[in-house]
């Protein structure tokens, strides 16, 4: 059996990895031209949920040798006020690892060496009762047995697939950056979210190398041409917005570098569709706001869940729709629980009805 997986983000690879490691034949197609040259965020955290899903899918070496490039942070999530005085904490269970996105993508893509191909944008698919056919822009096309659409948001295989699945704007933009370490002494949390007036919110995680440090307001609070601007004007854009607010907090966005904004978005959740032999992972699936720091931990379960199905063998049609059902039973509850978080502490808008 050929699996075709499109998209070569956390889940596309976590999938490929789990299938080569049992031996099944997969192919991996990715639009960009080379890996690494989209900005998706820096740092990203690591729960049970994303950790068990990458021991399983990884050779135990490489996870070795992974893990040592992680930071353990203090395992709760703070909030203060711009004074720096605590307005919440919440201690979480679990295990937790920081880590940086693009030396997790790196290792995953060195576990399926060779089985990725650069530079292919799918443009549509047809599929059969027996096999699927996958068509490049490029004008080539290849055929397998089984189409799983990990593309991410805009997914070409979701808009053709799942034409009534709607992605919503949250109202929100992020302007995510890195900071050096010691300008985040005192905050090494999961996340440390200091809240300010307007939903107004600077976010700050640690990694073992930098500490992130985020920016985040209601689209209408915020000038129109922040794409446009120079780091400088957007460090000068956020301090003007966070005028007031602890002494400390200005250094740490004095010492802001590397930033970019983000408008933030997430899937409608639906009922759940007839199982076919095309499939959907992370993101493509269920898109949320990282207003709960779930989505590439989703990924990562899902390619991992979808590894295991597949390598078990037996009718296809069963195994994927087994699949399916948990894929979208705990994607769709992480949807609104992001939606409610960032609701709570960002001014996200409401979930549209789906
Ligand atoms: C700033 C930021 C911080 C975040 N922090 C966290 C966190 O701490 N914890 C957490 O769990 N989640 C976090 N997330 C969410 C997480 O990044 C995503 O949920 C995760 O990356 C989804 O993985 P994916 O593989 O489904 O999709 P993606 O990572 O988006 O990968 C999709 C891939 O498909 C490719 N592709 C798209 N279209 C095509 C096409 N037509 N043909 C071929 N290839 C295509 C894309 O180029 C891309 O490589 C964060 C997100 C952001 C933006």
């Amino acid at each position: 059996m050929r699996v075709i997986v499109i998209g070569a983000g956390l889940g596309g690879l976590a999938l490929a990895s789990g299938l080569r490691r049992a031996g099944l034949d997969v192919a991996v197609y990715e639009r960009d031209p080379r890996p690494l040259i989209r900005r998706q965020g820096y740092r990203l955290h690591l729960s049970d949920v994303g950790i068990d899903a990458l021991t399983s899918v990884m050779t135990p070496e490489r996870w070795a040798e992974f893990q040592a490039t992680t930071y353990t942070p203090e395992p709760r999530f703070v909030r203060l006020d711009p004074a720096l005085e605590v307005l919440e904490i919440l201690e979480l269970g679990g295990r937790h690892l920081s880590i940086d996105r693009r030396t997790l993508r790196e290792a995953l893509k060195a576990e399926v060496a060779g089985m990725v191909t650069f530079g292919k944008r799918l443009t549509g698919f047809e599929s059969w009762a027996d096999r699927v056919t996958a068509r490049f822009d490029d004008g080539s096309t290849v055929t397998g047995e089984v189409l799983v659409g990990a593309d991410g948001i805009n997914s070409v295989v979701r808009r053709q697939y799942l034409p009534h699945a709607r992605i919503a704007g949250t109202g929100l933009i992020q302007l995510y950056g890195k900071i050096p370490s010691e300008q985040a002494e005192g905050m090494g949390n999961v996340f440390t979210a200091i809240t300010g007036p307007g939903h107004r919110m600077v976010g700050v995680a640690p990694t073992r190398d930098y500490a992130t440090c985020s920016f985040g307001a209601r689209a209408e609070d915020l000038p129109p041409d922040l794409h446009l601007m120079c780091q400088e004007r957007l460090r000068a854009t956020v301090t003007e917005l966070t005028d007031g607010w602890h002494p400390l907090i200005q250094k740490m966005i004095a010492a802001w570098r590397e930033i970019f904004p983000l408008t933030l978005r997430t899937s409608v959740p639906i009922p759940p569709w007839k199982t076919t032999r095309v499939t959907l992972l992370g993101d493509a699936a269920h898109a949320m706001s990282p207003a709960a720091g779930a989505g590439a931990n989703l990924a990562m379960r899902d390619a991992a869940a979808l590894a295991a199905a597949l390598i078990r063998g037996g009718p296809l049609i069963p195994a994927l729709r087994a699949y399916e059902q948990e894929m979208i039973d705990l994607g769709f509850a992480a949807v609104r629980i992001s939606a409610a978080n960032g609701a709570r502490v960002l001014g996200q808008a409401p979930l549209p009805a789906g």
